[in-house]
């Protein structure tokens, strides 16, 4: 049997395989582009793609593909073989520096908001020189953007990589006022922890809503759920610790630092987490770690449910995105650190991450918000809708001491220079444990905790690297000009506290008075998709993304149409099933049954006259209620669904399927959901929710 480092990266172009198969200086400025961000010198492609494409076929390749991400929030890809026609008839295998650098993918057939009609619908793939190619089904893959022929970005990769470019510019720019010379690189980090259900391929496939939506549209809580709490972290069931056997192994082929993984709290739930790398990577890994989990589940007969709520009254499922910055010596920036001007460094960085959260509420929201995400943001156990930082008692401390000026009580040592290096070491139990902020600050790094588990973590990290960039570059433009940069740092983080705190929040997020109390400090509550998209094209958002070049007007304004088509098709498919499902099976199925109840109960009176047959009246007159409440609420919805082809502009439409399509659907439900109740087993037309939570 293979060993873990036998198999681990097995499949990936990475750093090893490049420098033993490219020569010194092209390896030597390949390494260059990764490392430091320098652009890619063209000349070096044809040798990397020849050494890709050796080492592609003797791993068993056939195939190349540029590997993207569209708008869509999964990967695409488009296979071509490496073969070449020669003249003599014969064929020899091929792939030149060309075809690694670019690809041209029809754009026409994925999202691109109003750019389809401004610009040609061709659109192109780029090589990512920042990302291993690996391979996956014999085919080698390379992780690419992808651009309209404008240039203009029509992926999630793209703005990711240009925010990390400018929060690497404007931590460089700080790093430098506090003396690091021979820092030459910064990178934000962050390690995805990756939440889904398994449930028994059998049963999904006897469920349209789970084919078509990922989610159930009806079914009643089983009489056990999670109220014991005995799933979490309990002991892995043989299935399942089989297929978690070999969803690490092919993690680990793919190079993916797969760590731990352990039931969560509701039944059927479990959690993959990844030891953290660069956001790029991370990224990658997360689409390749969604798209193995339900390869893997597929061969061991059950369905991964990767949708943020697939059961209506059980936990949710998230990411939770640890995110952190790291200097190309090593250094992580939210490392409290021993000195005093390690700690003023620190608490610069720091604040720099509380002003961006509390100024771009808005955004941080809105790249979290899916129509998925709206079941699960502020139901059971998930983070509300509201977005807030937890810091922990030992820094709260810190931070008060340091808005009032006054000297830390804690572990004093006797030197004022700072005035902030009194900070204590931080054990990292002593922090996180407020499983209900929704960016937690946990030691280290920030834990954002309302990413849904579908998403590409792609948005959510695009918009941290981005504000933080901003507040790092407004905190940079006053210290460079700075007469007494000790005193101006300390000022600026108190400045920053008093002017920021109403962003932090120690206490239960999930209590009713979070809700008040927040709204009594003016803090957002986006509570749905709709109320959140239009934030992307407000002025001040606009100024914010074109300032570091990460996303221009035009891009910002095609991905807010985007956003709001997405969120009108999931619900319109939604609707469609749901009024599929009622009409086709339950009505049909509960109407057998109510005859069923009605046969029994002439033949019964036939038999013996006085019988008594007050169960099949009452349930027979129950259920025929509720089987008329049912089919005159479908009708409803099926009317509203009419309604929303007149509609021309998408805000509107998309206001009109949150108010009243989904509205009509849990009217819907509820009724199906009490038919579900009262109807025998045999006569329920598909799984329910204690089948499949109990299935594997
Ligand atoms: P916790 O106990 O807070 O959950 P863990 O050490 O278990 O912390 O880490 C949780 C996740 O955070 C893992 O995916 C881990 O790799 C990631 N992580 C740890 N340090 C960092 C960092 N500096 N930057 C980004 N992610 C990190
Ligand atoms: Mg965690």
């Amino acid at each position: 049997m293979e060993t873990v480092s036998d198999i681990f990266g097995k499949l990936v172009f990475n750093d090893k395989v490049m420098s033993e198969r490219l020569p010194k200086d092209v390896y030597d400025a390949l390494k260059k582009t990764i490392d430091m961000g320098k652009s890619l010198d063209r000349s070096i492609a044809d040798v990397v793609a020849n050494a890709m494409k050796d080492w592609a076929i003797e791993n068993g390749a056939t195939h190349y593909t540029h590997w993207f991400q569209p708008l869509t929030g999964i990967t695409a890809e488009k296979h071509d073989s490496f073969i070449s026609p020669k003249s003599n008839g014969t064929a020899i295998m091929e792939f030149s520096g060309k075809e690694l650098i670019k690809g041209e993918p029809d754009a026409s057939s994925f999202p691109t908001g109003g750019l389809r009609a401004t610009f040609e619908a061709r659109g192109y793939t780029a090589w990512d020189p920042t990302s291993y190619a690996f391979i996956k089904d014999d085919t080698l893959c390379i992780p690419s953007v992808f651009c309209s022929y404008g240039g203009q970005a029509l992926d999630k990769k793209t703005p990711l990589l240009r925010s990390m470019e400018a929060i690497r510019k404007q931590a460089l720019r700080i790093l430098r006022l506090f003396g690091n010379e021979d820092v030459k690189s910064v990178t934000t980090t962050v390690g995805a922890e990756q939440e889904y259900f398994l449930v028994d391929r059998e049963l999904f496939e006897k469920r349209k809503d789970l084919i078509f939506c990922g989610r159930t549209l009806f079914g009643a809580r089983p009489p056990k759920g999670q109220d014991l709490e005995d799933h979490y972290s309990g002991s892995i069931n043989p299935r399942v610790k089989a297929f978690m056997a070999e969803l690490d192994r092919e993690l680990w082929k793919l190079g993916i630092l797969a760590k731990t993984e352990h039931n969560e709290v509701a039944p059927a739930q479990h959690e993959l987490a990844p030891i953290y790398t660069n956001t790029n990577i991370a990224t990658d890994h997360n689409q390749l770690t969604m798209e193995t989990i339900k390869k893997v589940a597929m061969r061991h007969g059950m369905v991964c449910l990767l949708h943020e709520k697939p059961f209506e009254g059980v936990n949710g499922s998230g990411k939770h995105n640890n995110w952190s910055f790291q200097t190309d010596t090593g250094v992580n920036l939210l490392e409290p650190g021993d000195s005093p001007s390690e700690n003023a460094q620190f608490l610069l960085f720091f604040a720099s991450v509380i002003k961006a959260v509390d100024k771009y509420q808005d955004l941080l929201r809105l790249s979290v918000a899916s129509p998925g995400n709206d079941h699960r943001l502020g139901a059971h156990e998930a983070p509300p809708a509201i977005i807030s930082i937890f810091v922990g008692e030992d820094l709260q401390e810190v931070l008060d001491s340091i808005e009032n000026s006054s000297i830390p009580t804690q572990k004093g040592r006797q030197e004022m220079k700072f005035g902030v290096h009194v900070l204590p070491r931080f054990f990292k139990d002593t922090t996180d444990r407020n499983r209900t902020s929704p960016f937690a600050f946990t030691g280290n790094k920030f834990e954002f905790r309302m990413v849904g588990s579908s998403q590409s973590i792609a948005d959510p990290n695009t918009v941290i690297n981005t504000i933080v960039a901003e507040e790092l570059s407004n905190f940079a433009d006053i210290l460079e000009k700075s007469k007494n940069f000790e005193n101006d740092v300390l000022n600026l983080v108190r400045q920053t506290i008093i002017e920021h705190k109403r962003i932090i929040f120690n206490g239960n997020n999930y209590s009713g008075e979070w809700v008040a109390e927040a709204k009594r400090r003016g803090l957002l509550n986006l509570e749905t998709t709709v109320d959140a998209i239009p934030c992307l094209i407000s002025e001040k958002n606009i100024k914010l993304f074109t300032k570091h070049g990460v996303l221009s007007e035009t891009e910002l304004y095609s991905r807010y149409e985007i956003l709001l088509e997405n969120y009108c098709k999931v619900l319109s498919i939604e609707a469609l099933t749901m009024i599929d499902m009622a009409r086709k099976e339950i009505i049909p199925s509960v109407t057998s049954y109510i005859r069923q109840l009605s046969e029994t109960a002439i033949a019964k009176k036939q038999i013996l006259p006085g019988v008594n047959w007050d169960v099949e009246k009452e349930l027979v007159s129950k259920l025929s209620s509720l089987c008329a409440e049912l089919y005159r609420n479908i009708e409803f919805l099926d009317g509203a669904l009419q309604k929303t082809k007149k509609y021309t502009d998408l805000l509107e439409c998309a206001v009109f399927y949150k108010d009243t399509i989904l509205k009509a659907m849990r009217k819907s439900r509820a009724v199906a959901d009490q038919m579900e109740l009262l109807t025998g087993i045999q006569h329920w037309p598909f799984p329910t929710f204690s089948d499949l939570l109990f299935s594997v």
